[in-house]
């Protein structure tokens, strides 16, 4: 039931075509609108992960993601098991895999923004190497510079001192 629906026979087996399942009219959900819970828990006895999903759906339709992975979103197979024997109708798996499309997204972008922050620091640390580098070559040469000005004072004093002397 992890399937799409193909809605004509004019589609081809495939090699990556896992099986075929034909069902009537009658265990299909052909579009009537969701009734609300019963809390009949069949969902829960069906779901061959053990998960609740009538409670991570709540979670989800909520918009709490957090709690929802808490009660084991991530550990839900898509198997569809739970939305098919909803005597509600409520699209469980739909709700499941939005969910899960959307912590991947969550995912997706936490880890951008931690990339980006890591490239902004290495940014900002070579900025500073390359400052204090600067900083560095410019104090040495003041040091040089004032260096050879002492030297050349030096000299002028000791040869004023010899014209003197002669
Ligand atoms: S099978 Fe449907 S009606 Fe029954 S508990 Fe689960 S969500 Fe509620
Ligand atoms: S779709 Fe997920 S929650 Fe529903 S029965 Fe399958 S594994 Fe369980």
């Amino acid at each position: 039931m992890m399937g799409i629906a193909i809605t004509s026979l004019h589609v081809p087996i495939i090699k990556g075509s896992g099986g075929v399942l034909m069902l009537t009219e009658s265990e299909i959900n052909t579009g009537a609108a969701a009734t609300p819970c019963v809390r009949c828990s069949a969902c829960v006895s069906a779901c061959p992960m053990g998960l609740l999903p009538l409670e991570i759906v709540a979670r989800v339709r909520s918009n709490d993601l957090a709690a929802a992975q808490e009660l084991g979103l991530k550990d839900c197979i898509s198997c569809g098991t739970c939305a098919f024997v909803c005597s509600s109708g409520i699209p469980l798996v739909q709700y499941l895999n939005h969910a899960k499309g959307e912590l991947a997204a969550n995912e997706r972008d936490a880890k951008k923004q931690a990339e980006l922050r890591a490239l902004a620091e290495a940014r900002s640390e070579r900025l500073q190497r390359e400052a204090r580098a600067k900083a560095e070559a410019a104090a040495q040469r003041k040091a040089e510079r004032e260096r050879a000005r002492a030297a050349a004072k030096a000299a002028a004093a000791a040869k004023k001192a010899e014209q003197t002397l002669a």
